[in-house]
């Protein structure tokens, strides 16, 4: 049900939107892989420079820093040698000296000079002269030589210093030297106490020195991992990242480790600067927004293009889906009836297609294709598992006359109907199939494991679709009767193919029209062995043909007893039945086609004949008459093989005569007058033989070009006896006449029946009382006594 709402609903199950969408997603894909491309790019030249301009940063605060401590080292040094060496001036001038230094330079908190034994003597301001720092590092750094002390926060000398703007506790970096007189001799330590906030300033100064402000931040830690300036976010300096790792897309980093001048400890501190990446790919995130527009546009213009382009390309095909649509109304019943649903013109076609190959386009039942491919399944699974199936083949009795005296369009309407009340009498487990124009078969799958079981359950469903035939058929064109004929075949677990299964429901199916129409026979081991015998009859006559044929040649004369020509009668010079009459080869040589080149080779030997006598003064005037079946002259070509053997033979037509029955008529009675008409141009004429027996027509016998009527026999057998068949001749007579057409007797026996055909106005005449059919000898001996 779903499937079905979404498929109303969606458009895009059509060709032309599913191009459109595969279009606008390679839209897509394009753009974000340009957009990928083009990021990966802008970030490999924006990351050297952001890391340019961070190493450079690092390199600038470092080498601050180194050179500032340095300078300040130097300048203890120097003022502890000037003091060491001028001999330890009095008290007032070192106390000079140490204020002087720390007025020039704001980044000293304090200044003092110690006794050896670690007393601070002097210092700048007094503050905490006299106190005892022999336990401060810098102290004892320095009396190993000079010093340089990672930051401390001020313990002492913070009571008497204004406190840190930030409310931080103070911190110092100690500069310290030892002091020595001119002798060498140990005089006490000089150091000096740096603000920490000197470094950063350094830092400040040297991100003010930057020409964009993206915030940056500086980072120092101590080699014993301890931050000097801490970051923002709570991390520590064993954590921090190698450089130029961004990490977790978070920061983009530098790295740099202060390297002291020579001489000095290594205070092995090292400057971090970083930039969260936010800002250092800002250029990045613009190009990344602008181009998933980009991206969005190229898609719906890729889509748009492709819906235009497509809608002229898909055309031809959205165009014949239309048409199969539109004519999945047409037939009787739709095997697919959610073609008007769908979208996909190649769902439709394929649809389509399956119902071409597989499905009756009239009555929607399945074909003799899939018929067989059901029966080829069926006929593998009874082999393996027991059961009995049966095959009913239906087949409308005397269809074609209905077709040819109602017309086509009754004739589909009924087929439509009689379809129609079969699918409604049977269930649809039974499989119902139209295999030709008037034959239908019923599958009927496992009737019984018993097979004589399964032939009676078969023989009831038999009796009921010949019941059902007996209530007429309603169509849109009227009501019409008809009956049929079924033939039953079993299959059982003997494996047989599809086309035999076939072959003998239509045997027994032949055997009940055989035995008078509108009943059912089951395919029994007689027939079986007609059929074989048919077979092995079958090999034998196609190798008789032409070597063991003969024709015979039968007069036919006018009233004064002239002969006018011959009838041409076939007969098969069997090697060991001797003479077969063509009453009992001819029928089944129509029937398995054989009947072609039978009629060729007749048809040949009367234009050879005919050729023959072109220049004898009697016989050039003798006319030659060959039977047509109905088979023979409805088969393809056949216009064209006569005028083929005409010009081989180079007979005249105007001396050959056909003989049709009025069987020819089953089939388009047009096709079959435009024939007639094209043979006639030739010069060829038409007799209508056994004239009485068939269906014909007046409106037919005045549409053909006919040139003679051939009473049957059988009229003039009786016509002594029987009064009817006198006023049946007679009106044969009646209406050759008024036709302008030729009247032949046929079978004219005795005297009698000749005195008798004469008084009705009858002229011409054909029968053992003139002449049996002969031998070519005979009867030109015959013509000429
Ligand atoms: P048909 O065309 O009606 O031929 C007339 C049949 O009546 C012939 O039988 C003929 O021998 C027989 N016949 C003629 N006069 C008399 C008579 O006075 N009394 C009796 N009792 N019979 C008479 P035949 O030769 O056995 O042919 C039977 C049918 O076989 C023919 O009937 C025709 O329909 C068919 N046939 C014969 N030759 C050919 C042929 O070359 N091609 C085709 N398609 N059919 C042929
Ligand atoms: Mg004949
Ligand atoms: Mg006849």
């Amino acid at each position: 049900m779903f499937n079905r709402l979404f498929d109303t609903l969606s458009p895009f199950r059509s060709m032309r939107a599913r191009f459109s969408l595969a279009m606008g997603v390679t839209g897509i894909v394009f753009g974000i892989l340009l957009t990928s491309l083009i990021e990966w790019r802008i970030e490999s030249v924006l990351r050297q420079s952001a890391q340019d301009t961070l190493n450079s940063l690092a390199a600038n605060i470092v080498t601050t820093l180194t050179d500032d401590l340095a300078n300040r080292q130097k300048e203890i040094s120097l003022v502890a040698d000037l003091i060491g060496v001028s001999g330890l001036a009095p008290q007032e001038m070192v106390r000079s000296v140490i204020d002087g230094l720390k007025q020039r330079q704001s980044s000293y908190a304090w200044i003092g000079m110690t006794t050896p034994q670690g007393m601070v003597s002097e210092s700048s301001e007094g503050l905490i002269q006299g106190t005892d720092i022999s336990s401060r590092p810098w102290f004892n750094g320095a009396l190993k030589g000079p010093y340089l002390g990672d930051p401390h926060e001020a313990k002492l000398l913070a009571q008497y210093m204004a406190p840190d703007a930030n409310g931080d506790p103070l911190r110092f970096v100690d500069v310290a030297v030892p002091v020595h007189d001119k002798d060498k001799h140990f005089k006490g330590v000089l150091a000096a106490h740096l603000y920490w906030n000197w470094v950063q300033e350094v830092v400040t100064s040297a991100l003010s020195l930057r020409a964009i402000g993206t915030p940056i931040e500086v980072l120092i830690a101590t080699k014993d991992e301890d931050w000097l300036i801490r970051p923002g976010t709570k991390s520590s300096p064993s954590v921090l990242l190698p450089a130029n790792h961004v990490s977790e897309g978070e920061y983009l980093q530098v790295k740099q480790t202060m390297q002291p001048k020579s001489g000095y400890l290594d205070l092995g501190w090292t400057v971090i600067v970083r930039e969260d990446i936010r800002y250092a790919f800002a250029p990045i995130y613009e190009s990344r927004s602008f181009m998933l527009g980009a991206t969005a546009l190229i898609a719906i213009i890729f889509a748009l293009g492709t819906w235009v382009i497509s809608g002229i390309l898909v055309k031809p095909i959205w165009l014949l889906a239309q048409e199969a649509k539109r004519h999945s109304h047409l037939s009787g019943m739709s095997p697919v009836e959610t073609l008007n649903t769908k979208h996909d013109e190649a769902e439709i076609l394929g649809q389509v297609m399956s119902r071409l190959t597989n499905y009756d386009l009239l009555t929607g039942l399945t074909n003799r294709r899939q018929l067989a491919n059901r029966l080829n399944q069926l006929i593998a699974k009874q082999a393996r598992y027991k059961g009995n199936s049966e095959i009913l083949l239906i087949d409308v009795d005397d269809f074609g006359l209905l077709n040819n005296t109602k017309g086509r369009e009754v004739g589909d309407q009924v087929l439509i109907a009689i379809a129609r009340r079969l699918q409604q009498m049977f269930p649809q487990s039974y499989e119902l199939s139209r295999i030709d124009s008037d034959e239908y078969v019923l599958l009927i799958e496992s009737l019984s494991q018993v097979p004589l079981e399964a032939e009676q359950a078969a023989a009831r469903e038999a009796e009921k679709i010949l019941t059902c035939f007996k209530v007429p058929f309603s169509t849109p064109l009227g009501t019409y009767s008809c009956q049929a004929s079924i033939g039953l075949t079993m299959i059982g677990e003997t494996p047989l193919e599809v086309e035999d299964a076939l072959l003998f429901a239509e045997v027994a199916m032949r055997e009940a029209k055989r035995m008078g129409k509108s009943k059912y026979m089951i395919f029994n081991s007689h027939m079986r062995d007609a059929l074989t015998a048919q077979v092995l009859f079958k090999e034998e006559l196609s190798a008789a043909i032409p070597s063991q044929l003969l024709v015979y040649y039968q007069p036919q004369v006018e009233k004064t007893g002239f002969v006018i020509g011959a009838e041409l009668l076939v007969r098969w010079k069997h090697p060991v039945q001797g003479l077969i009459p063509p009453g009992q080869f001819i029928p089944f040589a129509e029937q398995s086609g054989l009947i072609d080149p039978i009629g060729q080779w007749v048809l040949e030997s009367a234009c050879r004949q005919i050729k023959l006598w072109e220049n004898d003064p009697v016989k050039s005037a003798l006319t030659l008459a060959v039977n047509v079946s109905a088979n023979e002259f409805n088969g393809p070509d056949y216009v064209d093989n006569i005028q083929k053997i005409l010009i081989k033979t180079g007979a005249n037509p105007k001396r050959l005569k056909l003989e049709l029955t009025e069987s020819v008529l089953c089939v388009d009675v047009d096709i079959v007058v435009k024939m007639m008409l094209k043979l006639k141009a030739l010069g060829i004429s038409f007799s209508l033989d056994d004239f009485g027996t068939g269906f014909s027509s007046l409106s037919y016998l005045q549409q053909m070009p006919i040139d003679q009527l051939k009473i049957d026999q059988s009229f003039v057998h009786n016509f002594t006896t029987k009064t009817h068949d006198d006023s049946i001749v007679k009106s044969i007579i009646a209406l050759g006449t008024s036709l302008g057409l030729d009247v032949i007797a046929e079978g004219v026996e005795n005297k009698e029946q000749e005195s008798c055909l004469e008084q009705l106005g009858c002229t011409l005449f054909q029968g053992y009382l003139f002449g049996k059919p002969m031998p070519l000898e005979d009867f030109e001996r015959f013509v000429q006594a």
